[in-house]
C-alpha cells in the first residue's frame, strides 16, 4: 500500500525513475513523451544539465537562508532578469513556491495597496467563469471552476464571475470576433457598476485559459478593452500567467501578444520548469511604493519565499528561455497546430483545435455540427488520457461544466526543446488514443 496521499496514487500508478529530454521513464523502463509538461510545467524537458548544475552549485554553497535575515545572489539576479523582460511597468518581484501562492500574494497585495491609499472599501474581486487560479482559499474563490469551488463555498470570499472570452461557444453568428470580444469585455463594466467601483479592487484573468478549457485564446481587442475599463474605474488588473506564461505561448509573457500589461502578474510552473518549486508575483513600483511609503511592509510571507536553490534553478531556466529558446516556440507551435489540424481537423468528435505557441487545446464533442458535448458520465477526457498514456504520451485532460457547458478537452504543452520529429510522435500517439476511445 502506498502512504502517499494524492488520490490518483494507486497500485497501478507507474513510478517515475528517470528523465531523458522530452521523455519520462518509469521503473519498468517504459518511456512516455511528456506532451503536456505534466500540467504545462516542464518547458525544458527532464534532464537539462545546466539547470541541474545550477541547483548543485547552489546547494554546495547554501541551500536555504531565510529572507527575514538575508537575500541571495540567485534571487537578486533572477529578479533583475525577470524585470529586464517584464511587460509594462512591472518592476518588483516577490518569489513564492508555486502558482496558488503567487495568486494569494497578488490578491493580498491588491487589497493592501488600496488600504494604504485610503480606499478602504475596495475589496471585491471580479474574475471569469472559465478560469482556474489555484487551490488555496483566495485563489479558489477567484477561479470559476464550480466543482472545485462548491464544497468549500462557505469558506471563501465572495467573488463575481463574468463571461469568459470563449469564441468557439460564445460568439453569436451575427457578430464578428472583435464585436464578440467587446461585448464580453463590457460585462466587466456592467459588473463594476453593479457592485459600485468604490468596492472593487481587481479583475483577474488568465490571458490564455489553461486547465479549465484547453488553451482558449482571447479574440483581438478583448484585453485592450479590459485594460481600458480597469483604468477608467481605478481597478487593478491581475493577470494569471501561471500556466500560459514563461514562453509557453511564444512570448516570454503571454499578455505581450495582446499588447497590454497588468498591474500585478502571477507566474509559476515554467519559471522553475519543474526542477524546483517556484512562483512569483510581479507588480509595478506604484503599488510597491504605496506600501513602502505607507505601513512600510507587505503584510504577507511564507518560510520559503525567495528560496535560494529554487531561485538558482529558475535563473538557469530563465537564461535559457531568454537566450533564444522562446524564439523556437512559435515556429514549433505553428507546425504542431498544422499537424493536429491535418490529423484531427475533420474528426467527427473534434469540435475545436486552438491555442498559441506550444500551448494547444482540443475540444472534444459528441456532435461537431451542433457542438453537443459528450455526457460527462462517459468520462471521455479521462479515457483519452488513459489511452494516450498507454500509447506512451502524456497529455493533460479536462472535463466538467465550464461556463455552463459540459465539455471535454485535452491540453498539449510539450517541452520547448522538442524537435520536428516529436510533432508526428505526439499526433501518432494521440491518434492511437482516439482510435481506442472512439
Ligand atoms: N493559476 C493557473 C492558471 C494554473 O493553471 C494553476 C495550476 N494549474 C494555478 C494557478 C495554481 O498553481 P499551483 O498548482 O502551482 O498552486
Amino acid at each position: 500500500m502506498s502512504h502517499v496521499f494524492p488520490r490518483h496514487t494507486k497500485a497501478s500508478t507507474p513510478v517515475a525513475v528517470g528523465g531523458d529530454g522530452c521523455y519520462i521513464i518509469d521503473s519498468n523502463g517504459k518511456k512516455y513523451f511528456d506532451g503536456s509538461g505534466g500540467a504545462a510545467v516542464s518547458c525544458l524537458g527532464h534532464s537539462d544539465p545546466d539547470v541541474t548544475a545550477a541547483i548543485k552549485g547552489q546547494v554546495d554553497h547554501i541551500a536555504f537562508a531565510h529572507t527575514g535575515f538575508f537575500t541571495s545572489e540567485p534571487a537578486e539576479q533572477l529578479a533583475d532578469l525577470l524585470i529586464e523582460h517584464a511587460p509594462g511597468k512591472l518592476d518588483r518581484v516577490y518569489f513564492v513556491s508555486g502558482g496558488s501562492e503567487a495568486m494569494e500574494a497578488a490578491l493580498k497585495l491588491a487589497r493592501q495597496y488600496f488600504l494604504e491609499k485610503g480606499e478602504t472599501s475596495r475589496h471585491r474581486v471580479i474574475a471569469r467563469r472559465q478560469s482556474y487560479h489555484g487551490n488555496t482559499l483566495g485563489a479558489l474563490a477567484t477561479g470559476g471552476n464550480q466543482w472545485r469551488r462548491e464544497p468549500f463555498a462557505p469558506l471563501m470570499i465572495e467573488t463575481s464571475h463574468i463571461s469568459p472570452c470563449y469564441e468557439y461557444r460564445g460568439r453569436a453568428d451575427d457578430e464578428t470576433a472583435v464585436e464578440y470580444g467587446q461585448r464580453v469585455a463590457n460585462e466587466l463594466e456592467t459588473e463594476i457598476q453593479r457592485l459600485g467601483a468604490e468596492n472593487v479592487m481587481a479583475f483577474v484573468a488568465e490571458p490564455v485559459v489553461g486547465a479549465t478549457a484547453g488553451a482558449v485564446t482571447p479574440v483581438e481587442g478583448y484585453f485592450k478593452r479590459i485594460r481600458e475599463i480597469c483604468d477608467h474605474y481605478g481597478i487593478l488588473l491581475i493577470l494569471d500567467e501561471v500556466m500560459c506564461g514563461m514562453g509557453r505561448t511564444g512570448s516570454l509573457f503571454a499578455c505581450e501578444q495582446d499588447d497590454i500589461a497588468p498591474d500585478i502578474l502571477a507566474i509559476a510552473k515554467g519559471l522553475g520548469a519543474g526542477y524546483q518549486p517556484i512562483g512569483a508575483m510581479l507588480c509595478t513600483s506604484e503599488i510597491y511604493e504605496a506600501i513602502e511609503n505607507g505601513s512600510g511592509f507587505f503584510q504577507h510571507g511564507h518560510t520559503y519565499i525567495g528560496h535560494p536553490t529554487a531561485c538558482a534553478a529558475s535563473l538557469a531556466v530563465l537564461k535559457k528561455l531568454t537566450g533564444g529558446l522562446v524564439d523556437q516556440v512559435h515556429p514549433l507551435g505553428d507546425k504542431l497546430d498544422a499537424t493536429l489540424r491535418e490529423a484531427f481537423g475533420q474528426h467527427p468528435h473534434v469540435g475545436d483545435i486552438r491555442g498559441r505557441g506550444l500551448f494547444r487545446g482540443i475540444e472534444i464533442v459528441e456532435d461537431r455540427e451542433s457542438k453537443t458535448p459528450f455526457d460527462t458520465k462517459r468520462g471521455v477526457n479521462k479515457a483519452l488520457k488513459k489511452a494516450a498514456f498507454e500509447a506512451g504520451l502524456i497529455c493533460y485532460p479536462m472535463g466538467g461544466t465550464i461556463d455552463g457547458v459540459k465539455g471535454d478537452h485535452i491540453l498539449l504543452a510539450p517541452p520547448f526543446i522538442m524537435e520536428d520529429q516529436h510533432i508526428s510522435e505526439i499526433t501518432d500517439k494521440l491518434q492511437t488514443a482516439f482510435k481506442a476511445v472512439f
